[in-house]
């Protein structure tokens, strides 16, 4: 079964917006062992949409489009569709229903284009979209598919995930089931040398590592002929790496983040959380706010950018900057003693380092001290990160969470990490 996939908007052929649906679907369609070998944008032209539509059709067998459903003038995906497959547009019920429920629920009037929206070519069927109006349509030609989902991400993944894919999967004659094994605290090469016998001897399940920001995931793929076969071969070899890494992994969901395992962390015992940030200007405090339900663990955070800022609102002394500078161990621990003056917060860390693009202090780019206090007990690592200002920002951030991690799993359950200095 191939599956071919084209992005209709002038905008992504101009480049104002990057093509994130094409990328989604694509590694969610290999994820379910479905061959995508063609990926193609056509702009809001009626005449070469149904050129792309009709080469697709020949050549593959499902043809998913992306965007063009809304209700405005240059939203014609549906009706060059309906074109190419010689079908008329008639009104589809449950659509119409639901875009009335949707605008009562919002309290606005629909205006007419919006009821164009529940028109779906004949004999097709509509996919609900639960976070919009405009509904999916799936037309099944003898030799092609053809499934059209609307343009924002926000409408397309989650209708995706809930109805695409098991239609999908229905085509597909073996099951594929991953799981991703989330690690942080060390690098990718260091993992790599860790599991060397089991990617040489690897077969299936396939082991495939990925260095992201910080950490490390390795995914597990097994193939088989239905999902439970395939989940069976996974998890041994799941298990045997939970083994290995031990601490260091901090999840094995796929839909639990670094920031999010923290929370959770600090969640489980009852702890609150404080941050002082200089060189990564409160991205630290962001990415713990991603998590819903942080209110109970964050209260408050700094961003103590400059020298002043850090003697006059956290007391790093004037002495210690002299000597050390303020890139320096020693002002990252005086800035956890502040905050822990000033906020009381069970865990306090914080950050000063060169971002980069020059020197400062004669500290290199990429010099970043974190220091992270449990009730007084304060732990300081020395960092040396490359790439632009924003790579070492976030790579300083990560190594924050994964400090704060290492320095509350020690603190909590007497668990030791190897070296902690290591990135
Ligand atoms: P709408 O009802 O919003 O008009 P639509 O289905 O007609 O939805 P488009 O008009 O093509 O979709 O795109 C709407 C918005 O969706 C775009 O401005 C863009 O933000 C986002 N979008 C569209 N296509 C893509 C894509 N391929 N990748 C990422 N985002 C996209
Ligand atoms: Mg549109």
């Amino acid at each position: 079964m191939t599956v071919e996939i084209i992005c209709v908007g002038t905008e992504i052929l101009l480049g104002n917006i990057v093509n994130t649906n094409a990328a989604y679907m694509a590694e969610k369609l290999a994820g379910i062992g479905l061959s995508c070998y063609y990926q193609s944008v056509v702009g809001d032209n009626e005449e070469r949409l149904l050129e792309a539509i009709n080469v697709a059709k020949k050549r593959s067998d499902i043809v998913i489009l992306s965007g063009g459903l809304g209700p405005t003038e240059d939203d014609l995906t549906k009706e060059t569709a309906a074109k190419a497959c010689k079908r008329k547009l008639v009104m589809d019920e449950d659509s119409r229903l639901a875009i009335e429920n949707y605008f009562a629920v919002k309290g606005v009037k629909p205006t007419d284009n919006n009821w164009k929206q529940a028109l779906i070519p004949e004999g097709a069927k509509a996919v609900a979209n639960h976070n919009g109006t405009a509904p999916g349509i799936i037309i099944e030609e003898t030799d092609c598919k053809i499934i059209l989902l609307p343009g924002p991400p926000g409408e397309l993944i989650p209708m995706f995930e809930d109805s695409i894919i098991p239609y999908l999967e229905s085509f597909s004659d073996k099951a594929l089931v991953s799981q991703t094994v989330k690690i942080c605290g060390i690098g990718e090469s260091s993992v790599e040398n860790m599991i060397k016998d089991m990617i040489d001897s690897q077969t299936n399940p396939t082991i495939a590592t990925y260095a992201k920001i910080g950490e490390v995931h390795i995914r597990v793929t097994a193939s088989a002929s239905d999902k439970k076969e395939a989940k069976k071969l996974i998890k041994p070899v799941v298990k045997e790496l939970k083994e290995r890494f031990g601490n260091y992994v901090y999840t094995t969901d796929d839909k639990i983040t670094l920031e999010q395992s923290v929370v959770d962390l600090l969640l489980a015992n009852d702890l609150t959380v404080t941050a002082a940030e200089s060189c990564t200007g409160g991205m630290f405090s962001a990415r713990l706010i991603n998590v819903p339900g942080v209110s109970e663990v964050y209260k408050t955070g700094y961003v103590t950018y400059s020298n002043k800022s850090k003697r006059k609102l956290l007391g790093v002394r004037k002495a210690v900057i002299d000597k050390h500078g303020v890139i320096s161990a020693k002002a990252a621990e005086e800035m956890v003693k502040g905050l822990n003056l000033i906020t009381r917060a069970d865990v306090a860390v914080a950050i000063t380092g060169n971002a980069g693009p020059m020197a400062s202090e004669d500290k290199a780019v990429g010099l970043v001290y974190i220091a992270c206090g449990i009730k007084g007990k304060i732990t300081v690592t020395e960092a040396h990160f490359n790439g632009n200002r924003n790579k070492i920002r976030e790579s300083a951030v990560a190594a924050a969470l994964s400090l704060m991690r290492n320095c509350i799993l020690e603190y909590y359950s007497r668990v030791t990490f190897g070296n902690k200095s290591e990135e």
